[in-house]
């Protein structure tokens, strides 16, 4: 076994970039995954072994590093997954590991922008008005919270089904990226008078952002969660050059 690997903790494309990066690039990586994903994307990489599961908090993310001789981890959730990251920065501390995240920039509003900026799922909830065509793009696992609002019609979309139906929604099904002509397409056809989105940030889901821009919508925007002080990375590259010129010799498969 190999005295120094890349622990990338995943969940979103870069994740799942940079461990194919590493992985080409002769370094011992192993992507993790929480497994919310049924058939997730997985790296098309050598030298990359994928987990799924969580840890067991905390504690068992230290043991794992530690039984694992993870040398490094590289906190690349997605920027609303707040448990984990909270969990990877501590669990690096108590093993005496780095921890570096990569978490791509938040989107910033713009002229023509309505945006109306809210802590968390429940406030979005409460702001969408009355008879609303919302177009929610939260995701799966809080999507339920919009079922209170039986005086809404929701357009929810997400990669795969929730496991409760929503009696007020239409589902859409599909994987990012999406673009600009289709989201012109959807709110066009499904007559979508507000939008419902986290600040994931990103190109993949940008274009809805430019559409109800040109067709004056509003967006409630929830804002992203606090994560720990760890140093931050907001690129693929950014990250990789970090890792290499700081780290390079002593996390080289050949080197171990
Ligand atoms: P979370 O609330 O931060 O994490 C909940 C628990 O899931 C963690 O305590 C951990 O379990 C486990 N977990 C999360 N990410 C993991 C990973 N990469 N590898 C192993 N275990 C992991 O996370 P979440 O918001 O439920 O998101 C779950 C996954 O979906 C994340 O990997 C995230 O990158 C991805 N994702 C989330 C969103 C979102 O909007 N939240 C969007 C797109 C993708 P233990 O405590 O047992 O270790």
């Amino acid at each position: 076994m190999p005295a120094s690997r890349i622990l990338v903790l995943g969940g979103t494309v870069e994740a799942r970039s940079l461990a194919e990066r590493l992985g080409n690039a002769g370094y011992e990586t192993v992507l993790s995954l929480a497994g919310r994903t049924a058939a997730p994307l997985l790296p098309r990489a050598n030298g990359v072994h994928v987990r799924i599961g969580g840890f067991g908090g905390a504690d068992g993310l230290s043991a794992y590093l530690q039984s694992e001789h993870i040398g490094l981890v590289v906190d690349a959730t997605h920027p609303f997954a707040a448990a984990i990251s909270h969990n990877a920065a501590a669990a690096a501390a108590t093993a005496a590991v780095p921890c570096f995240r990569l978490e791509r920039r938040a989107w910033i509003a713009g002229p023509g922008d309505d945006w109306r900026i809210v802590a968390d799922v429940t406030a979005a909830v409460a702001a969408i008005p009355p008879g609303a065509r919302a177009f929610v793009t939260i995701g799966r696992q809080e999507i339920t919270a919009f079922a209170a609002r039986g005086d809404i019609h929701v357009i929810a979309r997400m990669i795969e089904a929730p496991a409760a139906a929503l009696p007020n929604a239409t589902l859409i099904l599909a994987r990012p990226p999406f673009s600009l002509d289709g989201e012109r397409r959807l709110f066009a056809d499904l007559a979508v008078t507000i939008l419902v989105a986290k600040n994931s940030g990103g190109d993949a889901t940008a274009a809805k952002l430019a559409v109800a821009r040109e067709r004056r919508v509003p967006v409630i925007m929830i804002a992203r969660p606090r994560k720990p002080a760890v140093p931050t990375f907001s690129t693929v590259d950014e990250m990789l050059a970090a890792i290499m010129h700081d780290r390079a010799p002593d996390r080289r498969k050949s080197a171990s």
